[in-house]
C-alpha cells in the first residue's frame, strides 16, 4: 500500500559520489584544511561546507581566495594541489560505504532501473575511490568532473544533464541522488527529481525548494511492486 504509483517510479537513477554512496566528504575536508593550514589559513565549518560538492579546479580557486584573505600569500594553484592532492590520495580509499548505499545501488541493479553516476570528480579521483567498492561498478554510465564534454561543473546543471541524455532518458524522468547544496542545485536545475542525503551541519533551507530529505539512503523507497 505504497503513497506511490508507478507515475513515480524512476526512469533511471543518477547517483553524486562523495558524501552521498562513499563517505568521502570528511577525508575532502581534512585534506583541504590541512593543506590551507600549511599556507597559513585555517578554514572554518562553513567555508569546508561550502567546498561539498564541488570540482577540484573550482574549490581550489576558492581555497586560494580564503589563503589569500587569511595569510596574504598569492599562490598558484598548483602549488596548492601539490601539497593538497598527496594528503587526498593518502585518506581517499578509506572511505567507507554510506549506510543503505550498497543495498541501494544492488536493488536498482536487480530492479533493471538504469544508473548513472554523476559526480564532480575527475576519472582517476573516482578509480582510487570506487577500488576497494567493486559494487560501485555496476554504474557503468559515467559523467566526471574532467569529463571532455561537459561544460561547467555543479551547481550548473550540465553533469546531470549529460548522465541523463548517455542512459537515453530525460532528465525530468531520473531521481536524483545529492548531498551537497551545490549538487542538488545541479539536479534541480536539470528538472530531475531530487533526494537529498542531508549532512550534519546542513537543513532543509540549505536546499532548493522541493527537494525529498533524507536522514539515510536506507529510507529511500524504489516502488516498482504493486
Ligand atoms: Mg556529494
Amino acid at each position: 500500500m505504497g503513497q506511490a504509483g508507478s507515475m513515480s517510479d524512476p526512469a533511471a537513477c543518477l547517483f553524486d559520489l562523495d558524501g552521498l554512496l562513499l563517505d568521502t566528504e570528511p577525508l575532502h575536508a581534512r585534506a583541504w584544511r590541512e593543506a590551507a593550514a600549511r599556507f597559513g589559513a585555517d578554514l572554518n565549518g562553513d567555508q569546508l561546507l561550502a567546498l561539498r560538492g564541488r570540482r577540484r579546479l573550482d574549490c581550489t580557486l576558492l581555497v586560494l581566495d580564503w589563503i589569500l584573505e587569511a595569510s596574504g600569500r598569492e599562490l598558484t594553484a598548483e602549488q596548492l594541489l601539490a601539497v593538497r592532492q598527496p594528503i587526498a590520495e593518502a585518506l581517499l580509499p578509506e572511505a567507507a560505504p554510506m549506510p543503505g548505499a550498497i543495498q541501494l545501488i544492488e536493488r536498482c541493479h536487480t530492479e533493471g532501473i538504469p544508473m548513472a553516476l554523476a559526480t564532480s570528480s575527475s576519472r582517476d579521483a573516482v578509480a582510487l575511490k570506487a577500488r576497494p567498492h567493486p559494487w560501485i561498478g555496476l554504474i557503468q554510465t559515467r559523467v566526471h568532473g574532467d569529463d571532455p564534454e561537459l561544460v561547467a561543473g555543479k551547481p550548473a546543471p550540465d553533469v546531470f544533464l549529460l548522465a541523463a541524455s548517455r542512459l537515453g532518458v530525460a532528465a525530468n524522468q531520473c531521481w536524483a541522488f545529492e548531498d551537497s547544496p551545490a549538487g542538488a542545485r545541479s539536479a534541480a536545475a536539470a528538472g530531475c527529481r531530487v533526494h537529498v542525503l542531508v549532512p550534519p551541519g546542513l537543513g532543509a533551507g540549505d536546499y532548493p525548494e522541493g527537494v525529498q530529505l533524507l536522514d539515510s539512503l536506507e529510507q529511500v523507497e524504489l516502488s516498482r511492486a504493486c
